[in-house]
């Protein structure tokens, strides 16, 4: 059968000198194993694939197993991304959480994978906050990991004034407001700024397709992200290599 899809290619591994196997992330959310003959060769119309990201519409033939690769049309370059490497860094980072959840769970297909990382790398590319698009993703595939981020209410008496909310709770599983701060409520909870709990709650909420854009410091931005992997830490037990990447500089 032939498929014609767009995708974004996750992996690639060389099969023979002259052949290559790559993984595409296609529209449906589906990772897709394919033969890409004659990659390695210096005229190779797959040339395009061969280093960064790239929405790709791709033709190959399938039946089962590898599929056969047999053309590629760039749909989207993402030349900032590709050429930054702290931008780049991140966007492997988010790649990391969409792919490890088709890999852990490749029966729960959702085209929902393809939309996140699509705007994810177009975010990055439009010269966003980084670590504010990285939270952003990250907090969208969270569910998919079995996790939830509970900062709509305290914990503990639930007020909704989000401006009083100043600690994250692992006793709680949920955000603390200042009214309910004992030795007893703090114990296992974590400092978190009333702006990253804020900015969490908007990611949460707000529909994927809605965004337009994502402001905010380096500063806050790397807070929110700690804040998003300590919540990953908690309660999912995946671990991303990424991330050591990006937390280098
Ligand atoms: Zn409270």
């Amino acid at each position: 059968m032939i498929y014609q899809q767009r995708g974004i290619m996750i992996r690639q591994t060389n099969y023979s000198e002259t052949s290559r196997i790559i993984t595409i992330l296609n529209e449906d959310g589906m990772s897709v194993p394919l033969m890409a003959r004659g990659f390695n060769k210096p005229k190779s119309p797959f040339i395009v694939l061969r280093q960064g990201f790239r929405e790709v519409l791709f033709t190959y033939n399938r039946f089962k197993g590898i599929g056969t690769l047999n053309e590629v049309d760039v749909v989207q370059q993402f030349k900032h991304v590709n050429n930054d490497f702290e931008v780049y860094s991140c966007a492997v980072y988010m790649m990391e959480m969409i792919t490890k959840a088709i890999e852990d769970a490749p029966e729960d297909v959702t085209a929902e994978y393809y939309r996140l990382a699509v705007k994810g790398l177009e975010l990055f590319e439009a010269g966003n906050s980084k670590y504010g698009v990285l939270s952003l993703i990250a907090i969208k595939m969270l569910k998919y990991y079995g996790a939830e981020l509970n900062v709509d209410e305290c914990a503990v008496c639930g007020n909704r004034n989000y401006r009083q909310f100043s600690h994250y709770s692992f006793k709680y599983h949920g955000v603390l407001c200042n009214n309910c701060l004992t030795d007893e409520t703090t114990a296992r909870s974590n400092l978190i700024s009333n702006r990253v709990l804020y900015l969490a709650a908007y990611m949460k909420h707000v529909k994927i397709d809605d965004i337009e854009s994502v402001k905010m410091s380096d500063e806050n931005g790397r807070m929110l992200l700690k804040f998003i992997e300590l919540i990953y830490d908690e309660y999912t037990g995946v671990f991303f290599k990424a991330r050591k990447m990006v937390h280098m500089e």
